[in-house]
């Protein structure tokens, strides 16, 4: 019956996500055509910074708008619909386990990859001078950035004193914090007393959820104007000078990607990993044409329930955590490029600094923030600690943002293979303790 009438709303789907891959490939050709042909010239320059990106700024914006009360209403209600607190406990504790086992093996595997390859060691020196005089301004400000990076006030700061300024302030895991409690409290209280709040969350789910549907439809043109806006200004030469480095990281990411997330779903999940990768199409463009976590939140969210068919109460709770301290494709990043500028400087780093790299891009990838280079502030603390100097973060910022729309793939990916493995084991004992799965 319900897939009876999933059925015309899927075809739609498959369509816009047919179109947004074609803006994603028009955009792409249509920038690199003219940053080959001509070049940042004033005239390009122009349509790129005042019409290309504002309008796909825009459109980020409006999913970025409802990133907020999508958190705190779906998470609120997953929690409260969990029904007990010992549940929450449990799916909070595999939840966790999952994110740092994927997020553990991508370091491992990116730092294997680059100890094999050693895309770093033959870089030219020339290049190295060349790259930190031009981009070497641009890392200073991130500097000031790294500087105000993880304390011991970031923990403190989970809990939110004020959860308005937190919402306000766009501090996810203070929301999400604040969100669990509302659900805690939701499940504890009588029922005549919850209903109120219960209807208003879901009132504002269901609104969130059509913004987003409204907003998608976009997202083919938007998404053409920010690759357009990317390629066009990317420095196509340089793609080519660090060959070894990039192709170090995609191949990271992909074989990481191929061999952990198909295994957890064949093995763990007990999914088919093809019918998988299909089901979340959509979600792949929209976080590697967006780069975000955040702004691919919504999509991501919805893909899980509706696609992947895992229960709201899971996905509601998994999804949102995940797009915030889940990052695998960025732990893998960091790893990589840690060393790699080690290399460059011709520093090997010993086994006990390699072991500090995998903690620490594990740790930090937790505390990054699911935005466009969310991590480079948090990359360049990782530098600091194991004494590689800091300013070889200006040797990859120039092809960071290809980079980034790859690992933010990744990192949205971790989050909807978590949510399957949760629904497994949840499924596995539902089924045990009852007769029939009810899945919303
Ligand atoms: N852009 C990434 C994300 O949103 C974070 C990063 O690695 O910079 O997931």
């Amino acid at each position: 019956m319900a897939r009876r009438n999933a059925a015309p709303c899927t075809e739609k789907r498959v369509a816009l996500h047919n179109r947004i891959l074609l803006g994603l490939i028009l955009g792409a050709a249509a920038g690199v055509t003219v940053n080959l042909a001509v070049g940042m010239t004033p005239a390009v320059t122009w349509i790129v910074s005042t019409v290309a990106e504002p309008l796909g700024r825009v459109w980020l914006n409006g999913l970025i708008m409802v990133v907020i009360p999508l958190v705190l209403s779906t998470l609120a209600l997953g929690v409260a619909g969990l029904g007990d607190v010992s549940r929450l406990g449990r799916i909070g504790l595999t939840t966790l386990l999952s994110f740092l086992t994927l997020t553990t093996c991508a370091v491992i595997i990116g730092l294997v990859l680059v100890n094999t390859v050693r895309p770093g060691a033959g870089l030219d020196l020339g290049l190295r001078e060349e790259l930190m005089a031009t981009y070497g301004g641009q890392s200073e400000q991130m500097m000031g950035l790294a500087k105000g990076g993880l304390s011991i006030n970031t923990f403190v700061n989970f809990v939110p004193r004020n959860p308005v300024q937190a919402m306000a302030q766009g501090e996810m895991l203070a929301v999400i914090v604040f969100a669990l409690f509302i659900g805690i409290a939701l499940t504890t209280i009588p029922k005549e007393k919850a209903r109120p709040l219960l209807d208003v969350l879901e009132s504002i789910a269901a609104v969130t959820i059509r913004i987003i549907e409204i907003v998608m439809r976009f997202a083919p043109y938007a998404v053409f104007c920010l690759i357009f806006a990317v390629t066009t200004r990317f420095g196509l030469g340089l793609l080519g000078s660090l060959a070894a480095y990039v192709l170090t990281v995609v191949g990271g990411l992909v074989i990481f990607s191929i061999l952990v997330y198909s295994g957890m779903l064949s093995l763990v999940s007990r999914r088919n990993p093809l019918d998988f990768f299909r089901r979340v199409r959509i979600v792949t463009v929209t976080a590697f044409s967006t780069s975000s976590s955040n702004a691919t939140l919504p999509t991501t969210l919805r893909v899980t329930e509706e696609e992947l068919k895992v229960p709201r109460q899971i996905a509601g709770f998994v999804i949102p955590l995940g797009a915030t301290v889940n990052m695998n494709g960025t732990a893998l990043f960091e790893g990589i490029t840690v060393l790699f500028i080690a290399q460059v400087f011709g520093q090997d780093l010993t086994l006990a600094q390699q072991l500090i790299v995998v903690l620490m891009s594990v740790v930090t990838a937790i505390g990054t923030a699911g935005v466009p280079g969310g991590s480079i502030p948090l990359l360049m603390m990782v530098l600091q600690m194991v004494n590689v100097p800091v300013e070889g973060i200006a040797i990859i910022i120039g092809v960071d943002r290809i980079l980034d729309m790859c690992r933010t793939t990744v990192n949205v990916l971790g989050d909807m293979v978590t949510a399957t493995v949760v629904d497994r084991f949840e499924a596995g004992r539902t089924m045990r303790s009852e007769p029939a799965l009810q899945r919303s």
